[in-house]
């Protein structure tokens, strides 16, 4: 998909076998491997005898087990959920009954923007409706614990509760599927939305932690730069919507086929979406025009030239 990345695809850990990949953090990958989730949903633990676990992960009792029995004799004393995809919260209830802590987190899910008239979510199953955390952050927000201080980062634009942590005292941010090493992430609308999610990367760019420890596969190394890249990523998939609209107007379908070359068919509803997101923020700033509200079955074209701002 994109060369322009310098994607990290090395990945080494066993499911459901707890393992240290950063000092005072332990990771324990659930056996769901997928083309969203590539070997499997990271849960981390934080901390050494007083713990946080950060995602818990899919409702899969395997992995909640295995989980549970890396902290064995330890204390959870707090729960934190970066969003919620059936692939990171659903395992909370679970995890909280045993351990008794408090679950922290942006908020439940929610839409980036209301439905259309006639729309349905593509990707409804993909989301945790049931999750309430027992304490909603804010932006710059920290809570602490024995050895750790998180601070939270709100990043919507996967999903709009899409929340980052940063571990103060390990100058490392746990990224969520905001940003990746594997991949890009998936911004769907209406969960999801391309205006925020760029923002939510500028955000980053602007933060110091060279590491980030992510939602799937490998940490992500030299992360502003890494982060530089998905930014002109981004932007060079809008120029090319833009080029392949300059030729004419044309479906997102047509877009797709246009702009992902090679792309995994399992990922084409995927990819259709994106280019959603990408053409509902062009909608909103002017760039394109379609006829009614953005639309996964809309067709689109370049908009008249701009009026110069007043
Ligand atoms: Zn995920």
């Amino acid at each position: 998909m994109a060369d322009d990345i310098p994607f990290d695809k090395n990945f080494d850990l066993v499911p459901d076998r707890v393992q240290e990949v950063a000092p005072g953090v332990r990771a324990v990958v659930a056996n769901n491997p997928g083309p969203f989730t590539f070997k499997g949903t990271m849960s981390y633990i934080i901390g050494r005898g007083k713990v946080a676990i950060l995602d818990p992960g899919p409702a899969d009792d395997a992995h909640i087990a295995a989980l549970l029995d890396a902290v064995r004799g330890e204390t959870v004393t707090h729960i934190f959920v970066t969003h919620t995809h059936r692939d990171h919260s659903p395992a909370v209830p679970k995890v909280k009954a045993a351990t008794g802590a408090k679950v922290y987190a942006q908020g439940p899910h929610r839409l980036a923007r209301p439905l259309h008239i006639g729309e349905t979510r593509r990707l409804d199953a993909s989301a945790d409706m049931d999750f309430r955390p027992d304490v909603a952050l804010a932006d710059g927000e920290t809570v602490s614990g024995d050895g750790w201080t998180l601070e939270a980062v709100t990043t919507p634009g996967h999903t709009s509760n899409h929340m980052a942590f940063a571990f103060k005292e390990a100058n490392l941010l746990f990224s969520g599927d905001h940003v990746m090493a594997w991949s890009t992430t998936i911004v769907a609308p209406p969960d999801g939305a391309m205006s925020d999610y760029m923002a939510s990367l500028h955000k980053l760019a602007r933060r110091t932690e060279q590491i980030y420890l992510p939602g799937h596969g490998a940490p992500v190394r030299e992360a502003p730069r890494f982060v530089e890249f998905c930014i002109r990523h981004r932007e060079g998939r809008e120029s090319s919507v833009l080029h392949r609209l300059a030729k004419g107007a044309a479906d997102i379908p047509t877009l797709v086929k246009a702009i992902y070359i090679g792309l995994d068919p399992r990922l084409a509803g995927a990819a259709g979406l994106s280019v959603l997101a990408h053409l509902e923020d062009l909608v909103a700033r002017g760039r394109v025009a379609t006829d009614g509200p953005p639309s996964i079955g809309a067709t689109y074209r370049l908009a008249e030239a701009p009026l110069a701002d007043g």
